[in-house]
């Protein structure tokens, strides 16, 4: 397949570019870098079925030749990312999904959104399904974030019933693993930084609030089995299983042999108190299910954040002034 990927040198796309070109198809991987890094596909560079491109998916964008899927990634997804980029955020969820959704529509490609468990907001329905409505603050400082979304799926969802456009919609739950930024302020790329250098783990509220955590792996499994379909979806892609953020930085701290200590702080504004992927239509259509266990994909990504140059990354045998 000839796919584009936005946001492709961001945490999941470059895994999806990666995993894309594995298989032998050919990836234009369009980005700005507003919150991805040319380095996520340093290794696909210069491959000859691999093409970087910079550029602001806000602004109309063409690709040459055939072309049979589009991914569309491209979007601000940590909260403290989107939290100060509140415009770029929803400029890239309404214009940036309708330029991508034309650029498959011209080229009759497959178009996949990488929707998000936001769109639920601080769900009142637990865990959660896809025929769950969700509950957003509209108002609120993650609404940003979480109401792009919403309009993503509603304008995907028109091309698709008034025009014909062949869409897929996946609902994505937290996804951590290697490539994400040490200081994107998700809470698996904090906890590994913080306690490999030894400082405390910052706990938001009592941290009894729950997420469920998929390793990139199984995502990029889930991506490809969506984008090789024809279901419209919306499908939730996560694991299952649920943890309160109290236990994750016990996890991190084991995994990590840490001698960092806990630093309690506010809780968020709406910060969703419970997330948990109802995955019975992922399993049923795709055949599709998260195979990683969370301590299993924690090592693995604590183990890469120690492979990194940055002093952030040095393992605690390291003095950080050595
Ligand atoms: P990320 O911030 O690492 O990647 C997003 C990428 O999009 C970045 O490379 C960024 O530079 C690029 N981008 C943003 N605006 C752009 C624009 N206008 N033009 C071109 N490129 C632009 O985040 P991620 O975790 O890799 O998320 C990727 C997608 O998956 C996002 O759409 C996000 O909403 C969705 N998602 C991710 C998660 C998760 O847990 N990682 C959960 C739910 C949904
Ligand atoms: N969180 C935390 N400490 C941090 C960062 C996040 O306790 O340093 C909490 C946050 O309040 C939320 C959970 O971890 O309850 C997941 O946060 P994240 O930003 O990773 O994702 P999201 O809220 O979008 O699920």
């Amino acid at each position: 397949m000839r796919v584009v990927v936005t946001g492709g040198s961001g945490f999941l796309g470059s895994h999806l570019c990666e995993a894309l070109v594995g298989r032998g198809d050919t990836v234009w991987c369009l980005d700005n870098y507003c919150t991805g890094e040319s380095l996520n596909v340093a290794p696909l560079r210069g491959h000859p079925r691999f093409r970087l491109v910079r550029a602001d998916v806000t602004t109309a964008f063409e690709v040459p030749g055939p072309l049979d899927a589009v991914a569309h990634l491209a979007s601000p997804a940590s909260p403290p990312d989107y939290g100060r980029l509140p415009l770029e955020t929803l400029s890239v969820g309404s214009r940036g999904t309708e330029n991508a959704l034309q650029l498959a529509m011209r080229r009759g490609a497959r178009f996949l959104l990488a929707s998000t468990s936001e769109v639920y907001g601080d769900p009142a329905l637990h865990p959660q399904p896809e025929e769950y409505w969700g509950n957003v603050n509209p108002v609120g400082p993650r609404s940003v974030y979480d109401e792009a979304k919403r309009y993503a799926e509603a304008l995907t969802m028109a091309y698709r019933r008034s025009i014909g456009v062949n869409t897929g919609i996946v609902r994505i739950f937290n996804t951590y693993g290697p490539r994400m930024r040490p200081h994107d302020g998700r809470v698996v790329s904090t906890f590994v930084r913080q306690a490999l250098e030894g400082s405390p783990l910052t706990l938001y509220g009592d941290g009894s609030q729950t997420r469920s955590f998929c390793y990139v792996d199984d995502l990029v499994r889930g991506l490809l089995a969506m984008l090789d379909s024809g279901h419209s979806g919306p499908v939730n892609l996560g694991n299952p299983a649920e943890c309160t953020v109290r236990e994750l930085a016990r996890l991190v701290i084991e995994a990590t042999d840490s001698p960092s200590t806990i630093a309690f702080g506010p809780l968020p504004v709406d910060d969703p108190g419970r997330r948990r992927p109802v995955v019975t239509r992922a399993r049923d259509l795709l055949g599709w299910t998260a195979r990683v266990p969370l301590d299993v994909g924690l090592r693995k990504t604590v183990d890469w954040f120690m492979a990194q140059p940055h002093p952030a990354h040095r393992t605690l045998g390291q003095p950080l002034e050595a």
